[in-house]
């Protein structure tokens, strides 16, 4: 069993501390009259609150502008079988459709789900109805 005694001598603890305390004088030396201790510390205010009613609302990003609408008889539009009701779909010539597509759920319509309307990048920035499909719909997924 080591001693405390045993333990100072073989670690040098005790020398140690008395050089640093020496050492730490010699640094800071106490002034008379100086006061004693840690600097005081300068209290900080707290950050003001800023009140959820008088932030600045963000506004609502603009809805894409709508061009005029697409015709069905056009050709861009009779080459796709574009059709203002997809359920006027023809399915023998586009199999491809399936019950429930129209351009409101397509990635390539440019408006809100609930938009009658909107812009469709197939057809460069034209209208077309949200009821509407073609054979390059693609299905919007979220
Ligand atoms: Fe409608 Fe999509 Fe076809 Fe455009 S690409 S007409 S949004 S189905």
């Amino acid at each position: 069993m080591t001693t405390r005694r045993q333990f100072v001598r073989l670690t040098g603890v005790a020398g140690l501390a008395a050089v640093g305390a020496r050492g730490f004088a010699q640094v800071a030396p106490v002034q008379p009259g100086a006061p004693v201790g840690p600097a005081p510390v300068t209290p900080v205010a707290p950050a003001a609150p800023v009140p959820a009613a008088s932030a600045p609302a963000v506004p609502a990003t603009p809805a894409a502008p709508a061009g005029p609408l697409v015709s069905e008889s056009e050709p861009q539009a009779v080459a796709v079988g574009y059709v203002n009701d997809a359920q006027h779909a023809d399915l023998r010539r586009f199999p491809s459709y399936h019950p429930g597509q129209r351009c409101a759920n397509c990635r390539l319509f440019q408006g809100a789900p609930a938009a009658t309307q909107a812009p469709c990048a197939f057809f460069n920035g034209r209208s077309v109805l949200a009821s509407g499909w073609c054979s390059a719909h693609q299905l919007r997924i979220g």
